[in-house]
């Protein structure tokens, strides 16, 4: 098992692709804190994959841009288990709008659910960490962290952001054996995709087969969804890595969309 008895806090995880980590890494032996708004969806999430093992999960409310839920959510976890090893902040939303017709209340939200939501959860979870001796900090960003598309002026931003956030955790954090990446997915059939479908159709004037074919997958090598497992896959290498040798780095994982 790799993450035996690792205690690791993973935001949005209710479901979706932050379901499928916490999933992988209670595989895998971790103490798994499910992060999410809703503290009942959270812990039947929690309740399903503690029923599975052989690690365990708990479920805790938190809206990841609230300072004092995050700080009290990640006392919270501290305090049943011990500490903290692993953090995925993945928590988000999509917002899709004309950049000349954004309104700014959206801009803002977005950004603060990406950008806030990573800031407060890694500075809660980092003292825990350095109190071990190391830890991985494991943010959620996207192809968009690299590419851009329309409509996705917020989205775009606060993925590219994440990037500079993880690059100075990885060399504040270094001494202490703090590390910290990016995972950036292609696109994944999500609640949080199927909702963009009609959006954007309606927004570029296409049909929604056109806004799959064309728009999310053309640029793929074989036209294919990157998988919730996929993603969970590079979250656990990320987590399960042993030293600071792989630090302040993105992976993308997205059928050949983005190639660097
Ligand atoms: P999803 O909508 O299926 O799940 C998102 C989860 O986050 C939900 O459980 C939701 O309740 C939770 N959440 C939303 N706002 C929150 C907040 N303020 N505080 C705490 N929890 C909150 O979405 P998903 O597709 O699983 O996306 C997860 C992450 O992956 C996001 O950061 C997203 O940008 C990123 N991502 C998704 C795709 C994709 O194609 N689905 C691709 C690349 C990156």
């Amino acid at each position: 098992m790799k993450l035996k008895d690792k205690v690791c806090v993973v935001t949005g995880a209710a479901r979706g692709i932050g379901e499928s980590i916490a999933r992988r890494y209670v595989a895998e032996g971790a103490r798994v804190a499910i992060a999410d708004l809703d503290l009942a969806s959270a812990s039947e999430t929690a309740a399903n994959l503690t029923a599975m093992g052989p690690g365990e999960a708990m479920g805790i409310a938190m809206d990841v841009v609230s300072e004092q839920a995050v700080n009290e959510g990640i006392a919270e976890v501290a305090a049943k288990w011990g500490g903290i090893d692993v953090l995925v902040s993945n928590a988000g939303i999509q917002i899709v709008h004309k950049i000349e017709d954004f309104p700014f209340a959206d801009w803002k939200k977005m950004l603060a659910i990406h950008l806030d939501g990573a800031f407060l959860t890694s500075k809660a979870c980092i003292p825990h960490m350095y109190a071990r001796g190391g830890g991985s900090v494991i943010f959620m960003g996207s192809v968009h962290s690299k590419e851009a598309s329309p409509l996705k002026a917020a989205y775009v931003t606060a993925k590219h952001g994440l990037l500079g956030l993880a690059r100075v955790i990885a060399k504040d954090g270094a001494a202490q054996g703090v590390r910290a990446n990016v995972i950036c997915p292609g696109f994944v059939r999500t609640p949080l995709v199927d909702k963009q479908i009609p959006e954007q159709a309606k927004e570029l004037g296409i049909s929604e087969e056109e806004v799959v074919s064309r728009i999310m997958l053309g640029n793929t090598v074989d036209k294919q969804f990157t998988t919730v497992e996929d993603v969970a896959e590079v979250a656990l290498f990320f987590a399960a890595f042993p030293s600071n040798a792989l630090t302040g780095q993105s992976l993308i994982v997205s059928h050949g969309w983005f190639m660097e």
